[in-house]
Parts: structure tokens; C-alpha cells; sequence
């Protein structure tokens, strides 16, 4: 890592708690709020924006995020920052829809684990 993306990363690695159980770094900074269908993102300052926490972990891990993927967290942590492809993964937006609709009719979850085992360690 080059200087810049270091500094980013130890800024971010600073406010992430890491989960022994589940792998999961999870946010404790702002969030996106509790309301509305993009809550509870982790979300952070940087160059004077406001941004998604995960993806600049993730862009500055691995690289743009080409214009039709998008990020979705294998992990069902939404506070997950982790640029592991087992917590966070590039999908397509279908394939994010898809996983989203499986989460919810309860048939995924962590390692094959009960459903949102992540999501609830995270309270
Ligand atoms: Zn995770």
C-alpha cells in the first residue's frame, strides 16, 4: 500500500471494532442514519465528503468498482467494513436483489449459519 491508502486505511481501522467470532469489522463511527432503504451504512468524511465506509475500504483494497457492479455484504453486516470478498463482494445488481430476497426468506446466512448470526453480534 502507498502512503495515501495507508493513511486511509489506519483512519478507518481506528473506529472498526473487529468481531473474534464472525470476522466482521464493524463501524463504530456515523452511520446513514436508522431510517429509509439506505440506512445503516457506515459512513465517514474524507476530502470533505461524505462517503460509504466500506466501499472506500473496499476501492482502496482491490480498485474502482466498475460502473454496473455493486458492493453487497456477503456477511449481511450492513456496518461491515471488512474488503475480504467473504464479507464484502462485487455483484451485479441482480445478483445483489437476488442474494437480498434469499437473506430475507431466511436461507443464507453466515458460513451456513442461522440467518443474520453477523448482523446480530454487531448489537
Ligand atoms: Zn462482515
Amino acid at each position: 500500500m502507498n502512503g495515501r491508502r495507508l493513511e486511509i486505511h489506519d483512519r478507518i481501522m481506528e473506529r472498526v471494532f473487529i468481531d473474534p467470532m464472525t470476522g466482521c469489522w464493524i463501524w463504530q463511527g456515523p452511520t446513514s442514519g436508522t431510517k429509509g432503504r439506505g440506512k445503516n451504512y457506515p459512513r465517514m468524511s474524507l476530502g470533505g465528503q461524505t462517503v460509504a465506509v466500506h466501499l472506500v475500504m473496499w476501492t482502496n483494497e482491490h480498485g474502482y468498482i466498475p460502473g454496473k457492479k455493486q458492493l453487497d455484504h456477503k456477511c449481511r453486516n450492513r456496518l461491515c467494513v471488512n474488503p475480504d470478498p467473504m464479507h464484502t463482494e462485487l455483484v451485479t445488481h441482480k445478483e445483489r436483489q437476488k442474494r437480498r430476497d434469499r437473506a430475507r426468506a431466511g436461507m443464507i446466512g453466515q458460513n451456513g449459519g442461522p440467518l443474520l448470526e453477523c448482523e446480530e453480534m454487531s448489537r
